[in-house]
């Protein structure tokens, strides 16, 4: 948590308790949330926090690079507090979002050079299944 003060001082930005919740419960969470599932789950602490704000707060958020936003592929964006480059994996079934731990595609980059002119700055993984809940149903 000491590093989203260090980060809003040093932007001199203002660190609201909004700001605040917004980040705690995504640090908590491995869950990958929309902004919807973040609203409700702190509605109950933050009853006069509206959709907005959540929204506002997730843009300042992914602007100091504190979270990442995930877009895999469906209507809405999903946050993650682990801002590290991960391959994330989405069930068809039900939308929830899992990362695959412990393989690196960190030199994807590095392999692609040949492929294109572009310099290459980043890339972003995603795979699809049917996870294990589904899978039993
Ligand atoms: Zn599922
Ligand atoms: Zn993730």
């Amino acid at each position: 948590m000491d590093n989203i003060k260090t980060i809003f001082k040093e932007k001199k930005l203002k660190l609201t308790p909004q700001r605040i919740a917004v980040y705690k419960y995504l640090c908590s969470t491995k869950e990958h949330p929309s902004a919807e599932i973040i609203y409700k789950a702190l509605h109950s602490d933050y009853p006069t926090m509206s959709l907005a704000t959540v929204y506002k707060a997730l843009k300042t958020l992914l602007s100091v690079n504190l979270v990442q936003e995930l877009n895999v592929g469906e209507g809405n964006f999903r946050y993650d507090a682990n801002i590290l480059t991960h391959p994330h994996i989405q069930c068809i079934s039900c939308g929830r979002v899992d990362d695959i731990e412990e393989i690196s595609f960190e030199n994807l980059n590095e392999k692609v050079k040949s492929y294109t002119d572009y310099k290459v700055l980043s890339h972003k993984i995603y795979f699809y299944g049917i996870c294990n809940k589904c899978k039993k149903e």
